[in-house]
């Protein structure tokens, strides 16, 4: 069901408000000191943001992709951070509501949508990032449990979660488990082994995790028995909704440095007047607000189809491949127009600039998403 426009607009504003005057006067700070910002993510958890799209009936608001990309694009334009805390744990939920069994979501999407309980995505490993198909990880069945062991890596939020969605190989293939876990540094035979450091996006932890021999019941199979063997299904169905998100923190974070570079070049001036009069000062506030409104556009269209039910890997991709690409030009050019002072950490510009490459790179490259897209195209495109 779409979410009333009215709703939509009450959240997204009460979010711009909490940016306003919680996150941008300490995102900086929190950021260089890499500090998780548990203050906003308790206020996060007030707003109910953590079960956003959670059916109402299992605790959540219930709202849909829409209103959820709005809110992405207010929470990112004041700390990118703050929507990697969101995102792995709206796809675990996603992947629970779309295909949980009825004891899974009843099990742990109402403490999810509290924020009590917090998910992460755990696909990645060491030598198999692009390439899903050559995952090592490995549960083997003994009973009515699995065994997993294996080692995995890029797992944001892998620390302090409390629920893993873990891709790891069965006799059936490529299988999804949910599992439980303490948060911490170690829990059972799971092990976090690494703190990832990282260019940009900190204040929330990306990290290593070994799986040394962790038992777990075979209710953890997401989607049960006819779950075996579908997790790759599963979680590519679930990057969509990634990439879609994606999209919406690149639009964040360009309008962030799209505002504090048209801000900035009617105040400095140059040569007797204000940068902003110069025109290839002009040309490059053009070129920003043009990408940053067809970013926009592409995102809540993707997220339209999403929300519709339709297949939308084509439209993910193009708003994923698009938005990020802009992102990223937009911050060096914010940095451009600022001259110097961009350079500096005394302004969030430079963050903008570190953030913003992490688009490109995640929820699949952009060259995959191109390929992705391309792949959609030509299915779409049959010859007769
Ligand atoms: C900060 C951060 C957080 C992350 N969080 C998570 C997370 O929570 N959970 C998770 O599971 N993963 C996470 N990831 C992992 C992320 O999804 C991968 O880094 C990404 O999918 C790329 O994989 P890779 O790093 O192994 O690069 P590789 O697969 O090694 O790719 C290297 C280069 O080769 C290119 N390439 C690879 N194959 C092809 C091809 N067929 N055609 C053309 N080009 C190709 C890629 O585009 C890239 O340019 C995170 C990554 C980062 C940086």
């Amino acid at each position: 069901m779409p979410t009333d426009p009215e709703i939509r607009e009450e959240l997204v504003a009460t979010v711009r408000r909490f940016v306003e005057k919680d996150v941008l006067p300490v995102a900086s700070d929190l950021e260089h000191a890499d500090e998780f910002p548990e203050d906003l993510v308790a206020t996060m958890r007030d707003l109910g943001l953590f079960g956003v799209t959670i059916p109402e009936e299992h605790g959540g608001l219930g709202l849909d992709l829409l209103t959820y990309v709005a809110v992405i694009e207010e929470l990112a334009a004041g700390w990118m951070s703050l929507t990697g805390i969101l995102n792995t744990h709206v796809m675990a939920a996603n992947l629970l509501k779309m295909q949980g069994t009825p004891e899974q979501k009843e099990g742990l999407l109402p403490r999810m949508a509290t924020g009590e309980l917090r998910g992460c995505l755990s696909l990645s490993e060491p030598d198999a990032g692009t390439d899903t198909s050559a995952l090592k990880c490995r549960a083997t069945p003994d009973g009515d449990e699995y065994v997993i062991t294996g080692t995995k890596t890029w797992v944001t939020n892998g620390t302090r979660a409390g629920l893993v969605a873990l891709a790891a190989r069965t006799p059936e293939g490529i299988t999804c488990f949910m599992v439980e876990k303490e948060p911490g540094e170690r829990s059972g035979s799971i092990t976090v082994s690494r703190n990832i450091p990282k260019l940009g996006y900190k204040g929330l932890e990306t990290v290593e995790m070994s799986w040394d021999g962790e038992r777990v019941p075979a209710a953890c199979v997401l989607g049960g028995e006819a779950g075996l063997g579908r997790g790759q299904h599963f979680i590519l169905s679930a990057l969509e909704v990634g990439r879609i998100n994606i999209a919406a923190r690149a639009c964040g974070v360009a309008r962030a440095a799209f505002e504090a570079a048209i801000r900035y070049a009617q105040q400095r001036e140059t040569f007797g007047k204000p940068i902003a009069q110069h025109q290839a000062i002009q040309e490059k506030l053009a070129d920003m607000a043009t990408k940053l409104e067809a970013a926009r556009l592409l995102t809540r269209n993707a997220a339209e189809r999403k929300d519709a039910g339709e297949r939308c890997d084509v439209e993910a991709g193009m708003a994923k491949l698009f938005a990020s690409e802009a992102a990223f030009e937009i911050a060096t050019d914010a940095m451009r127009i600022h001259g110097g002072v961009g350079y500096t950490t005394e302004l969030p510009i430079e963050r903008y600039y570190r953030d913003a490459p992490l688009m490109i790179i995640g929820e699949g490259t952009n060259e995959i998403q191109r390929l992705v897209i391309a792949r959609g195209l030509l299915a779409r495109y049959p010859l007769e």
